[in-house]
């Protein structure tokens, strides 16, 4: 079992990855616990729940709204909970961003704690303090910045999921790799197969790795005012790639990736080989890296997300495998280069 911590401007938060989630009971706050979690890891895991019986929200990104939040605050009120009450949510990236949201404006804030069950979700929902839901069709408009006391991750958890969410959370993974870690990139492409067939070794070193980073930079930059934006490498694609395809988030994020990685070469940052060792890498672990829709349908989806200053990006590329770099760029400039990679390279 290994521990770390987050330094947040409020609270320090304590991630623990490896012990198994039959002992949750030794580290969670029993008395004033209020546990909350979604219909599937209900149905999954019912001796998880067995000393506490948990408010269930449903499941999926649609439930990922104020009005679930509201539940929240019923079902505390219902309790009659007071400001020493503890939140605890178990289940994905949505358990978490509800309950953290719910946990940081209930009585003015609250203390919480996360047990995350996806991959994506120990790897990057559950870390960092952002939580917040969607809002009239908006993905995370209404949010908090609040660190969890605790964050408890158990990988044996990912033997239930679906192969899909098992790829989406490796393209995560990789992200966090690629902007930071070249030790990590390399680990991963020489244990592609115990990654794909989720040996438990593998699974803990990449959880554990990625946690490192994002702890890392978010201890450094809280608030995303600098080094936090490299987390959203691959993003910028991603998102316009996900508004206008079926593909999954993280599908979406290997597209974005494989087009910043080009960019990055073709701006005189990368190399052609790494760009050649990162596509192989995506290929090798089941994720998309060419279009899944017209070029031009993505351009125009381009740069409408929160991101967006003025007509300026902050666009991630990488200057190497494990070093990423931000750099503001014109939109107007980001959709001509784009259009030429996406023609030649996707
Ligand atoms: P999710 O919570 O919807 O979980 C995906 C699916 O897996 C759900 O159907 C869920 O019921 C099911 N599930 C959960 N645990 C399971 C298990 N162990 N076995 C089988 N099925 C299981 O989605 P996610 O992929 O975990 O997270 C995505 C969400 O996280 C998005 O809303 C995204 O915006 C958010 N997110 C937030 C941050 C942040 O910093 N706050 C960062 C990244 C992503
Ligand atoms: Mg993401």
């Amino acid at each position: 079992m290994e521990t770390l911590v987050v330094h947040g401007s409020n609270r320090k938060s304590v991630i623990t990855v490896g012990e198994r989630h039959s002992h949750a009971g030794a580290y969670t706050p029993h008395e004033k616990a209020f546990v909350v979690t979604d219909t599937e890891v209900r149905r999954l895991y019912p001796a998880f729940f067995r000393t506490c019986e948990p408010v269930v929200i449903g499941t999926g990104e649609r439930i990922k709204t104020l009005d679930t939040v509201a539940l929240i605050y019923e079902k505390l009120l219902e309790k009659e909970a007071d400001r020493s009450v503890f939140l605890i949510g178990v289940g994905g990236g949505v358990v978490c961003d509800v309950v953290g949201f719910a946990a940081a404006t209930y009585l003015r804030g609250v203390r919480f704690g996360f047990v995350p069950t996806t991959l994506l979700s120990q790897v990057d929902a559950a870390v960092g303090g952002k939580n917040g839901v969607n809002f009239k069709g908006f993905k995370n408009k209404i949010g908090a910045i609040t660190q969890p006391d605790f964050v408890w991750c158990d990988p044996s958890f990912f033997r239930t999921l679906p192969e899909r969410e098992i790829r989406s959370g490796l393209a995560e993974v990789v992200k966090q790799a690629f902007i930071a870690d070249i030790n990590l990139v390399e680990y991963i492409e020489n244990n592609v197969q115990d990654i794909l067939s989720l040996k438990s070794a593998a699974m803990e070193r990449l959880v554990l790795d990625c946690l490192r980073i994002k702890a890392g930079v978010v201890s450094r930059d809280e608030k995303e005012q600098g080094e936090r934006r490299i987390l959203n490498f691959g993003h910028t694609v991603g998102h316009a790639v996900e508004q206008r395809s079926g593909l999954a988030h993280g599908e979406a994020v290997s597209v974005g990736m494989a087009a910043a990685a080009a960019l990055s070469v073709r701006l005189g940052l990368l190399s052609t080989d790494k760009l050649t060792r990162i596509l192989k890498l995506l290929r090798r672990l089941h994720l998309p890296v060419s279009l899944p829709a017209p070029a031009d349908e993505i351009i125009a989806a381009l740069g409408q997300d929160k991101k967006r200053e003025g007509e300026a990006l902050h666009f991630v590329l990488l200057n190497d495998l494990g070093r990423a770099v931000v750099r503001e760029i014109n939109l107007t400039e980001l959709r001509v280069l784009l259009l030429e990679i996406f023609k030649e390279t996707l």
